[in-house]
């Protein structure tokens, strides 16, 4: 096995003659991480079109273009957000003042899977960075395109003590996790989320964990069904369904079952054509083991759109099936691919029973009118994060934490969220020498008494 001791010892050095710590050093990096992207464009358009056959537009609108907008926000607020700041002081400690000073934590591990393999490992870079981490990111082995120009990208901007790429799989990752890193930030899937757990729990090492599952979506009786058959099928067929918050299943109410499903054919064809199969533009499965794995699925419930595939180029077009229950096997774990289970539903109780037995969902999309329904469901189903009326838009936004819970994951990170992800929060209360109060010591005479009284 490969030993990362020494790189891990550099960085380690690297990090304690402070330089990180200074924001101007910090500010440069993240320029020149955004001035890398901005030249390295159209390098990044070819290798995320060789590894998984993402058209420009998604390449550039779900990979470059929100590492941009994360940098450019990062840049524009990182002065405040490094500032030790002032807090209150309770009245017991009369004298004193508070602060919280956010600290780096030191040399940080990034693992990233291969969906969105750049903006994956690139989005939590930006808050290490920013935060005055050292970093080793360690992207995945299955767009090894991708990885490989990632790696050249980082390694002639940044010296390797600072920020070093290493390309390999999961033996190079165990060989990572077995370093005393001070963070771990992993985002792949929930059973190599608990393998990475593990590995930290040895070490003491705080760990995120953007892990995945089975997100419903939901649409009732009194949605906009045209808008919701439109924001469902780009929602669900992005990336070829291979997103971490893709709608994975949705719950169709019984009434609007037909009208919904007429709508998802008209706009998966206004989306991806009459033979998204033929489609240039039309993202590809990673690999033979998913494709054969979504495969499988094709024979559950009953096929009402879609269902043809491509072995040879390991596409598979826009699918829905009906007539779909909790035991199939699709039903069983997170899809992750164009596929689209169909259950239906009469009473809402029953939706929120069905999703409140199984893991908390990292996603959640409910399409209505009604702000009753929307309360009703915020307040009684866990989950990561969501969307009424929209699917997957909330990951954009910088002012909206991304992370799941329970099992779709540990923490959040986006915005100033991947600064405080990345930075340990250190309480500081600094007491005046101007006085002293008596009575916090043992030796004052009835302190039992004065102590009560004063709290009181
Ligand atoms: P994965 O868990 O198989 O791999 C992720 C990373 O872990 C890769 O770099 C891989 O090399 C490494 N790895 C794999 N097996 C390992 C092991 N045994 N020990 C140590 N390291 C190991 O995930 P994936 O297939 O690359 O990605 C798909 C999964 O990621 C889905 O479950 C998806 O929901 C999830 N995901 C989550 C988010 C999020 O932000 N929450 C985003 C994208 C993907």
């Amino acid at each position: 096995m490969e030993n990362y001791s020494s790189l891990l010892e550099k960085q380690k050095l690297f990090f304690h003659s402070d330089k990180t710590k200074d924001i101007k050093f910090r500010l440069d990096a993240l320029k020149a991480l955004q001035e890398s992207v901005k030249q390295n464009e159209q390098p990044l358009m070819d290798a995320l079109k060789a590894d998984l056959n993402k058209s420009e537009f998604d390449s550039y609108t779900t990979e470059i273009m929100i590492v941009l907008e994360e940098i450019k926000f990062t840049i524009k607020h990182l002065q405040s957000w490094a500032k030790p700041h002032k807090v209150k002081t309770p009245i017991t400690h009369i004298g004193s003042t508070s602060y919280i000073y956010p600290e780096p934590y030191g040399a940080a591990l990034i693992i990233a899977p291969w969906n969105y393999p750049f903006q994956l490992a690139v989005a939590p870079l930006i808050g290490a960075i920013a935060a005055g981490n050292c970093a080793v990111i360690k992207p995945s082995e299955l767009t090894p395109t991708t990885s490989a120009l990632f790696a050249r990208m980082m390694s002639d901007i940044f010296p390797e003590e600072y920020i070093a790429v290493v390309q390999g799989g999961v033996e190079t990752s165990q060989a990572l996790l077995a370093e005393k890193f001070d963070y771990i930030f992993f985002t792949g899937s929930v059973p190599v989320g608990r393998i990475i757990m593990e590995a930290a729990a040895k070490n003491l090492i705080p760990v995120t964990l953007e892990l995945g599952g089975k997100s419903p979506c939901i649409v009732h009786h009194d949605a906009n069904l045209k808008l919701a058959a439109k924001r469902i099928a780009w929602g669900k067929y992005v990336n070829a369904g291979q997103t971490c918050v893709a709608p994975d299943y949705l719950y169709l109410h019984k009434e609007i079952k037909q009208e919904f499903i007429t709508l998802f054919r008209e706009a998966i064809i206004e989306l991806y054509g009459n033979n998204p199969l033929k489609n240039p533009e039309f993202t590809r499965i990673v690999s033979v083991k998913h494709f054969e794995r979504l495969r499988s699925f094709l024979d559950n419930g009953e096929l009402t759109i879609g269902g043809n595939y491509n072995s040879d180029n390991l596409m598979i077009e826009p699918t829905v099936l009906l007539n779909i229950n909790w035991e199939d096997p699709i039903m069983q774990d997170e899809i992750f691919g164009p596929i689209l289970p169909v259950m239906e539903y009469s009473q809402l109780d029953e939706v929120i029973s069905g999703i409140d037995h199984h893991p908390k969902p990292l996603a959640l999309y409910l399409f209505t009118e009604s702000d009753n329904v929307q309360e009703r469901v915020l307040e009684s189903i866990a989950f990561g994060g969501g969307c009424i009326n929209d699917t997957v838009y909330h990951l954009g936004s910088p002012h909206l934490p991304f992370g799941g819970v329970g099992s779709s994951g540990i923490g959040a990170y986006h915005g100033k969220g991947s600064f405080d992800t990345f930075s340990h929060e250190k309480s500081i209360l600094k007491q005046s020498t101007r006085f002293d109060l008596p009575f916090r010591y043992p030796n004052v005479k009835d302190g039992l008494k004065k102590v009560k009284k004063f709290i009181k």
